[in-house]
C-alpha cells in the first residue's frame, strides 16, 4: 500500500491515493508527499520494533506502580531495597524507551 505523509502534522495515510484531507490536521491533499520506497521500507520494518517498546513501557509502567506500593508497604529493609531498585530500573528503562523512540522518529523509523 502506498503511503503518504502530511507535511504538516506528520500523519502517515497509506492508500492508493492521498486522503482529501486529513484525518488528524484537516491540511488539504497537496500538503501530502509520497514516502519514496526506501522511505516505505523503513516505516514498514520499524513498526515491530516500536510496538514492543511501547508494550514494554505500558509494562514498566505497571512495575513502577507495583514496585510504589512495595515501597508504601515497607515490610522490612530486604523488601523496601528490592522496590526500589524496582522503581529506578522502571524509571530508568522508561526513560531509554522515549529517547529511543525520539531517535526513530528523527531517523524516519517511525509512521
Ligand atoms: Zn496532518
Amino acid at each position: 500500500m502506498t503511503m503518504w505523509k502530511c507535511e504538516v502534522c506528520g500523519l502517515i495515510y497509506e492508500g492508493p491515493e492521498p486522503p482529501e484531507k486529513c484525518p488528524k490536521c484537516g491540511a488539504p491533499r497537496e500538503k501530502f508527499r509520497k514516502l519514496s520506497d526506501e522511505e516505505e521500507k523503513l516505516v514498514n520494518r520499524s513498526r515491530f520494533s516500536n510496538y514492543l517498546h511501547m508494550e514494554a513501557y505500558t509494562l514498566l509502567q505497571e512495575l513502577l506502580e507495583v514496585a510504589e506500593k512495595g515501597i508504601q508497604d515497607n515490610l522490612d529493609p530486604g523488601c523496601y531495597k528490592i522496590f526500589v531498585e524496582e522503581k529506578e530500573f522502571a524509571l530508568m528503562t522508561m526513560q531509554k524507551i522515549k529517547a529511543e523512540l525520539e531517535t526513530h522518529m528523527k531517523k524516519q523509523k517511525w509512521g
